[in-house]
């Protein structure tokens, strides 16, 4: 049904401006979530590889880092016009790669292609400081150079989007990249560097190494003396492990990883703006994502109001192969992953949670699960400490804002959390007291370009996006002179 899509993208791995079969020859599958069919066989680089792409990036570096900051940004700015001239193809190949929803794909593209806009201009505000040191009259000149070659390891849930965030960046500051997608989801990448290429980005400055072996192919990256940066997005688990083998190098690591966002609905609340916002905090690609609302907290004045109207737009949500015509929900990524989703609503059932909606996996071949919503959740259910990463939505009621503050800080997590209050006081004072990178007020979606994304505690170091990230990948230098 799609070979026509399939037949130009790209399997081998991009070194230097070319494609290259593994040193070793070896290869993987790539399966579609929706019929577990297997859709490519990409290359699986190895560690002769990744010092290929080293030597490529090593090459690169010089020549890149001294192109004036404004050719950069053109190179970015014509590479988001070419991927908005190829937004559907790429969002249909991340829907059969991913499983999510066309529409999901196509907002994901849009975001994917707006941090090389958005780094296109903000590349060329690489600006430094001029000052005079206070005892002894000496200048301090300040100023950000370009860090070195960048490690990107990116998660399978925003196959472009969350490679974009950070090739933009690295690219505007002046940094090669080598970047290793997640196994599920290679096609994409793979798929924009001929983009990268027509709009101009040298060979060997991004560079695309899919593997199976990511373990010791990073690990041999990451203790190459030639790296600087290492940026990670996926699972607090693999975030620590990158820590320990970045501290060997002493890298400059930013790290996205996981979350548990708890979604608070005061009783004050525009109920109907809530659910809308409930909606995609917690719909937008089926739950997987990061940023999904994991625990919702809903004042038992306005419960069984919010209660049902979830229900009835949750119930009322296609689903299907997210290449269909209205489907909002497509397959979760693998089984593993539904298998997860599976085990986590039968723990809350379990212990005593109700179901309002959903809740039973459908026969049939994909990794479908429908959208599901439980209320009463016990305390001890493992899905209020998990990422639930599948379209269930978790509710429990609360009495007072310091009761729900403390419970929703109430985790190792820090990544976002949701409010709906029509008291703005008291969503700025909540927000102020709730340990999160990243509030949506009122609001159920927080990701802009233009927004330093990232979260406290174990959700992460550094933020993406915005002037933050394009500091991610510079270094500062000082000098001291007198004139
Ligand atoms: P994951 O941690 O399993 O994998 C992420 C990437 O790391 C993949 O490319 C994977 O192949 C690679 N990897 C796995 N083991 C590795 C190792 N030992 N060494 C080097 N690389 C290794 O995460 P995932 O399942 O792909 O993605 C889901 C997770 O990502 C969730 O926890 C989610 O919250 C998180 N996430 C965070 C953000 C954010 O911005 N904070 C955004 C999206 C996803």
């Amino acid at each position: 049904m799609y070979e026509n899509l399939l037949a130009n993208v790209p399997t081998d791995l991009w070194i230097g401006g070319q494609w290259r079969k593994s040193s070793d020859g070896a290869r993987f599958d790539v399966i579609d979530p929706a019929t577990e069919g297997k859709i490519a066989s990409v290359a699986s680089a190895s560690i002769d590889d990744a010092k290929a792409a080293l030597d490529a990036a090593q090459a690169a570096f010089g020549p890149w880092a001294a192109r004036k900051p404004r050719e950069r940004g053109e190179i970015l700015r014509k590479a988001y016009e070419l991927i908005m001239r190829d937004a559907e193809r790429l969002a249909k190949l991340i829907t059969i790669e991913n499983g999510k929803a066309l529409s999901d794909s196509r907002g994901e593209v849009a975001y994917a292609a707006e941090f090389f806009r958005w780094y296109a201009e903000e590349g060329v505000r690489n600006l430094g400081q001029n000052g005079m040191a206070p005892a002894s009259g000496a200048r301090i000149v300040v100023h950000h150079k370009p860090a070195g070659i960048a490690v990107l390891v990116t998660p399978w849930n925003f196959p472009a989007a969350m490679a974009t965030r950070k090739i933009g960046p690295a690219l505007a500051a002046g940094c090669p990249v080598i970047l290793k997608p997640a196994s599920e989801t290679p096609l994409t990448m793979l798929a924009l560097m001929p983009i990268l290429e027509e709009a101009g980005v040298p060979a060997g400055v991004v560079n695309v190494l899919p593997s199976r072996r990511s373990g010791p192919v990073v690990d041999h990256m990451l203790h190459d003396p030639r790296v600087r940066v290492v940026s990670f997005t996926g699972s607090t688990e693999v975030g620590r492990k990158l820590l320990h083998a970045a501290a060997d190098n002493v890298l400059n690591t930013a790290m996205e990883l996981g979350g548990n966002a708890p979604f608070i609905v005061f009783e004050d609340a525009d109920i109907d703006a809530a659910i809308d916002g409930a909606m995609v905090a917690k719909m937008r690609n089926m739950g997987e994502a990061c940023t999904a609302a994991n625990r919702f907290y809903v004042h038992e004045k306005v419960q069984d109001e919010f209660e049902k109207k979830l229900a009835a737009k949750m119930g009322a949500l296609k689903m299907g192969n997210g290449l269909d015509d209205g489907i909002a929900v497509g397959p979760l990524v693998n089984a593993e992953g539904r298998d997860k989703v599976i085990e986590l609503v039968e723990d809350a059932v379990g212990k005593g949670a109700k179901i309002l909606v959903g809740g039973k996996r459908p026969d049939g071949p994909g990794y479908f699960y429908p959208a599901t919503v439980l209320t009463n959740v016990p305390d001890g259910a493992m899905m209020l400490n998990e990422e639930i990463f599948g379209p269930v939505a978790s509710l429990q009621s609360f009495k007072s804002e310091a009761e729900v503050i403390k419970r929703a800080n109430d985790t190792e997590y820090g990544l976002v959390a949701y409010l709906y209050t029509k008291d703005l006081g008291r969503g700025l004072r909540v927000s102020e007291q709730l340990d999160f990178g990243m509030i949506g007020l009122n609001r159920g979606l927080v990701s802009d370009p233009a927004a330093p994304f990232g979260g406290m505690k174990q959700s992460g170091i550094g933020r993406e996006g915005a002037h933050e990230g394009l500091m991610e990948f510079l270094e500062t230098q000082y000098i001291a002179t007198n004139w």
